[in-house]
């Protein structure tokens, strides 16, 4: 069940590619460890025939009010301190806004701009996404809304930060396309939204196997709505910024907590979107980058598989997703608390192999949190192992016993 996402066509499984992705805000935590530490053994333990799995390390600092000057440095100096290495180079999300802006062109924004909800935009849009929704709505569409607007006409959502978008300016553009085009003009402060599929269209409805929560399944237009893939202040979204990365540096293993399953039903539509539109970045890198090239061949691949409607043969990456790991009194580790995070504990003397073993432990991979390496760690690691448990963990205020 496990290998089924990242089977080629032909059944060969391609080499395992897995990531690990965080956001420079801060010290990494507990919490953070772990998840870099079940990314590493899944692709370090993949047996695909097809050579050892390559870890990427990809930063991503494209949020850049949450940036925090030398966290990237702290983060790969805690990393190589736990011996948890990565292939290459790092990426930097900072580095790659053309390609973002690439992939916003291909999913049809230019046109829709230049027409501004015209009523033949969602036909002039470079991608081929119009036949799903409703002929008037292009997929990527501007919004007015303000964030309390938005609060105020929408139902309260749980854990992860979704509201469910009410539509507000989708309807304006199908009712009043002359209104957003003088607004558009005027240079109206807006975000872009990506449209989801009409309820009813069988495109609206993602599922997907997640290795430690099972079968997934998610209505989009209910349970995501229109989710911005531009926020108002220019900066791209963390939805498209993933989407476009994974999908181009060919990562087919996905591994992080639980509170992006959802984003994960988002992620693989915006995935889909993309090779509907033939997106391939060439422009924007340059087509000199042996191992882009090959990326970019496999995309071209994936798209012919796809084509019009959903094929079951088409490659999509594995995901794995983690239970939370909460703080002795319930709330999810942060990094602004700097209580259990990697500096905090290094300086109280902490080992690499204390907190692997704890890590290790957390996921279920031990009976006990025993000092141990993440090689010894790979001898006893399976996905099945991890999905044994599910619950939330909680850490002590002082594992270590060293306050
Ligand atoms: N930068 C994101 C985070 O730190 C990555 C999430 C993901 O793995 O997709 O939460």
């Amino acid at each position: 069940m496990d290998d089924v996402n990242t089977m080629a066509p032909g059944g060969v499984r391609d080499s395992v590619v897995g990531r690990f992705a965080p956001t420079p805000s801060g010290r990494m935590h507990l919490g953070n460890i772990t998840a870099m530490l079940a990314a590493w053994l899944s692709a370090h333990s993949s047996d695909s025939g097809a050579g050892r799995g390559r870890m990427l390390l990809r930063i991503e600092d494209i949020d850049t009010p949450r940036v925090m000057t030398d966290a990237d440095r702290w983060i790969m100096d805690d990393l190589t301190w736990l011996g948890l290495d990565w292939d290459g180079e790092p990426a930097y999300q900072s580095q790659r806004l053309d390609l973002y802006e690439q992939a916003l062109d291909a999913l049809g924004w230019r046109n829709t701009a230049s027409a501004a909800g015209s009523h033949n935009s969602a036909g002039d849009g470079g991608a081929d996404n119009g036949a799903h929704r409703n002929p008037t709505t292009p997929l990527i569409y501007p919004c007015f809304c303000s964030r309390a607007d938005i609060r105020a006409a929408s139902a309260p959502q749980e854990g992860d930060r979704f509201i469910i978008y009410p539509g507000t300016c989708r309807r304006t553009l199908a009712d009043d396309p002359q209104q957003v085009r003088d607004r558009l003009k005027r240079g109206d402060r807006h975000s872009l939204r990506i449209a989801m599929p009409a309820a009813g269209d069988p495109r609206n409805l993602m599922t997907f196997h997640d290795r430690v929560f099972g079968p997934q399944r998610f209505d989009l237009a209910r349970d995501l709505g229109d989710t911005v893939v531009r926020r108002a202040d220019g900066l791209f979204a963390y939805q498209l910024v993933v989407t476009v990365d994974d999908l181009l540096m060919g990562v087919n293993d996905v591994v992080r907590g639980r509170d992006l399953l959802r984003s994960t039903a988002l992620q693989l539509y915006i995935r889909e979107s993309l090779l509907s539109a033939g997106f391939d970045g060439v422009n924007a890198i340059g087509a000199t980058d042996a191992s882009h090239v090959e990326t970019v061949a496999k995309a071209r691949r994936q798209t012919a598989a796809i084509g019009a409607a959903r094929n079951a043969t088409a490659p999509i990456p594995s995901f794995a997703h983690l239970p939370l790991i909460d703080n002795a009194q319930g709330r999810r580790l942060a990094k602004r608390e700097r209580s259990l995070d990697m500096g905090a504990l290094r300086a109280r003397g902490v080992t690499a192999h204390q907190v692997v073993g704890y890590c290790g432990w957390l996921l279920g991979l031990q009976p006990d949190p025993e000092p141990c390496s993440a090689a010894d760690l790979l001898r006893v690691f399976s996905w099945d192992q991890v999905a044994t448990d599910t619950a939330d963990r909680r850490v002590p205020d002082d594992p270590f016993g060293v306050l």
